[in-house]
């Protein structure tokens, strides 16, 4: 690996792409999730989609701290800032899908739910209006799932398009 590959793999861009839960959507609206492990589709009652809902809620509670007693024109208070903490303040806590059997990261607190209840963009839905009462879900990367998951809808529709043409 060249110097270049590196640092682009370690840009804020490239960690952030690389932390969208891998899925692919079909013509039909069904979505297949890939195994953040293994990489392999993930079958009914083999996993789930999942995040760190305890680093969700820190990251929240931080954010306030930090907004407190900030001076005018600046978005947090610097001060209070810990040394190497800014990088770290804008990661969002990813989405991860996972087969049971890869999951090696034991988080704290989790919030889960079992793939067959997320194959649809129906499902996806449902769990979106749910999702947003949630205090935390704005610092997790939900948004990038779901535009993840426009974007895959799109290609189906165009997939389709191209194979009839
Ligand atoms: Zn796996």
């Amino acid at each position: 690996m060249t110097e270049n590959e590196n640092a682009d793999n370690e840009s804020p861009a490239a960690r952030r792409l690389a932390a969208i839960a891998r899925l692919t959507v079909d013509r039909s609206n069904q979505i297949t999730w890939y195994c953040r492990g293994c990489d392999k589709p993930i079958k009914n009652g083999k996993g789930y989609l999942v995040a760190d809902e305890w680093a969700a809620g820190q990251k929240k509670r931080r954010w306030k701290e930090l907004a407190k007693d900030r001076k005018p024109g600046d978005i947090i208070a610097f001060q209070k800032l810990e040394e190497g903490e800014w990088d770290e303040l804008f990661d969002l806590v990813p989405w991860a899908a996972w087969h049971r059997s890869c999951d090696t990261t034991r988080q704290r607190v989790e919030y889960w739910f079992p793939i067959e209840d997320i194959r649809t963009v129906d499902d996806f839905l449902h769990w979106n209006s749910h999702l947003m009462e949630k205090p935390w879900l704005e610092y997790t990367n939900w948004r990038d799932l779901s535009s993840s998951l426009s974007h895959g809808m799109r290609r189906a529709v165009r997939l389709e398009a191209g194979e009839r043409g």
